[in-house]
């Protein structure tokens, strides 16, 4: 979806042979029902940006529809019968199913004719056997030039048939609602995006991210649906951020910023990595005593209107609400409210994280399977098992703690504006407002799932530490991930005391 820093639009331009840039439309995308409507509108607008992009060097992009399979053998066909046998160039999926067969079965055409491709990737992946110098391979990738980006690209016209991006408004409007103010798809969207990041938002950013209303209004990137849809490359933004590093010699805490946001780069490819090495975790627990109590089987009807009043932002718990209801409207929440909503539905509700990590898929503008799927089985107590204590939001106690002026909660819950925090906290409103009685008793089923999560916890320790096998191995570097994590918390925890002492005089 971009034409920087792109491995295939650099070799496929760099000879000045013609160039027939395509995109097919298949049905699998919007028919799939972990894809929604924020997803396939940044599509779109990608799609379209993209195209006027390669306008702008003499081409444009060809958008065809159907199976992606049948598209591209007819085009093959098509193109060598007009005496121009094509190399094909594509950057590969790496994490779904659907991606990699159909990547495969295009592979074996051209083995079958006999033709040239090649294969590309979108960022850094290691390929083949794993080894433990990840991290380095990493930083090097990151370091390296960037692909050049193409001045000209010579582009025959073709009769083919192609849909035009009026008629894909038209045909596919259920999935085309008026542009999102908040994520707007395309390559340009996300070079504004990273530049008003980089000039001012990004201060403060290790602590304001924790922040929903922060958040919401741009203290963190906003970045996501750009890596998802490859709008930008990591290296460009890691690259860039390095740059404006570079011009903060005087300035600690802003430098720290900036280190904190390219942790979480890393931690975004690592999640890939991941998964392109465990495929099987995208769906299945990650330790098999979690399955009698974690499983994809359909909701009892208690739990169904559970489910319900959770997806709709109708719990009764106010920042949970306000949370739900953002990722509604927006498809979007910040880190802390997704881990904290995830938490409420897996332990207090008792609902297996397969509904709520598919729900947030569905929803999510920057919906990505390596990532979600792992943390949501993080919220739900069921990874870094070494370790004996897992978390468990508290949603009243967070209102204090990140949105203490309320402003988050009166954006996404109109129905509890000019209670106070104490007001809100102590629950003052039930019977003076609107606002729905809450559906569970937290601090008790807290207490009863979290003893039964706890136990299957302890169950996987054990287990792991009679047997001290590869699952072990892996299960200890998580652990050290974890307790990094936690130490870096806890040095920007100092920081910001720091700062506070400071601002206090
Ligand atoms: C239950 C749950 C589900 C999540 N699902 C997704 C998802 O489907 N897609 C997704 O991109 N992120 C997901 N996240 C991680 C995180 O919440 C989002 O990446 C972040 O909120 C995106 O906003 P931003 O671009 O402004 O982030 P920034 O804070 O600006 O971070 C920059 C980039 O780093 C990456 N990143 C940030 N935090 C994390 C993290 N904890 N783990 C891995 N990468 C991270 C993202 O690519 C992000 O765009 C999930 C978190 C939780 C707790």
């Amino acid at each position: 979806m971009r034409l920087s820093d792109n491995e295939i639009v650099s070799l496929a331009t760099a000879n000045r042979q013609p160039v027939l840039p395509c995109f097919i439309i298949d049905p699998w995308f919007y028919n799939h029902p972990e894809v929604g409507k924020a997803r396939v509108r940044f599509l779109f607008e990608s799609l379209e940006n993209l195209d006027q992009n390669l306008r702008q060097l003499g081409s444009q992009l060809y958008l065809l529809e159907g199976s992606s399979i049948d598209v591209l053998t007819k085009l093959t066909k098509y193109l060598l019968q007009q005496g121009q046998p094509p190399k094909l160039f594509f950057n590969r999926d790496v994490q779904v199913a659907y991606g990699i067969d159909r990547d495969r079965a295009i592979l074996d055409l051209y083995h079958q004719l006999s033709l040239d491709y090649h294969l590309g990737l979108n960022n850094f992946l290691q390929i083949g056997d794993r080894n433990d110098a990840w991290r380095d391979q990493y930083y090097s990738y990151q370091r390296q030039p960037q692909h050049p980006s193409p001045t000209q690209i010579n582009t025959p016209a073709l009769d083919l048939p192609q849909i035009t991006f009026a008629q894909l408004k038209q045909k596919y409007a259920q999935f085309w609602p008026p542009s999102s103010k908040f994520f707007v798809g395309g390559e340009n969207s996300a070079m504004a995006t990273l530049a008003s990041f980089l000039k001012q938002r990004f201060y403060g950013y290790h602590w304001r991210l924790s922040r929903p209303c922060l958040a919401q209004q741009g203290a963190t990137s906003h970045l996501s649906p750009h890596f998802v849809f490859g709008t930008i490359s990591v290296r460009a933004v890691y690259q860039a951020t390095k740059a404006r590093v570079a011009t903060l010699a005087d300035q600690p805490k802003a430098q720290f910023a900036l280190k904190a946001f390219r942790d979480r780069l890393r931690w975004r490819d690592s999640f890939t990595q991941r998964l392109y090495n465990q495929p099987e975790i995208a769906h299945t627990n990650l330790y098999r005593e979690f399955d009698q109590w974690y499983s994809p089987a359909p909701l009892n009807p208690e739990q169904q209107s559970k489910f319900a009043a959770w997806q709709a932002g109708q719990t009764g718990f106010p920042l949970v609400d306000a949370s739900m209801r953002q990722l509604q409207a927006m498809g979007w929440m910040n880190f802390r409210m997704r881990a904290m909503c995830a938490t409420f539905l897996t332990v207090n509700c008792g609902i297996s994280w397969h509904h709520g990590a598919k729900h947030y898929m569905n929803c999510l503008v920057d919906g990505d399977l390596a990532i979600d799927n792992w943390q949501w089985q993080m919220q739900a107590g069921i990874v870094n098992p070494l370790s004996e204590t897992f978390r468990i939001y508290n949603p009243n106690k967070n209102i204090g703690d990140r949105d203490p002026d309320l402003k988050f909660l009166s954006y996404w819950v109109p129905e509890l504006r000019g209670y106070s925090l104490a007001e809100i906290q102590a629950e003052a409103y039930r019977n003076h407002s609107p606002y729905l009685t809450a559906i569970l008793n937290w601090s008790q089923t807290r207490k009863v799932n979290g003893k039964i999560i706890s136990d299957l916890r302890k169950k996987v320790r054990q287990r792991l530490l009679s047997t001290k096998g590869e699952e072990y191995e892996q299960a200890a570097k998580a652990k050290a991930t974890v307790d990094k994590y936690w130490e870096i918390k806890h040095q920007q925890y100092q920081e910001y005391r720091q700062i506070s002492i400071e601002g206090l005089g």
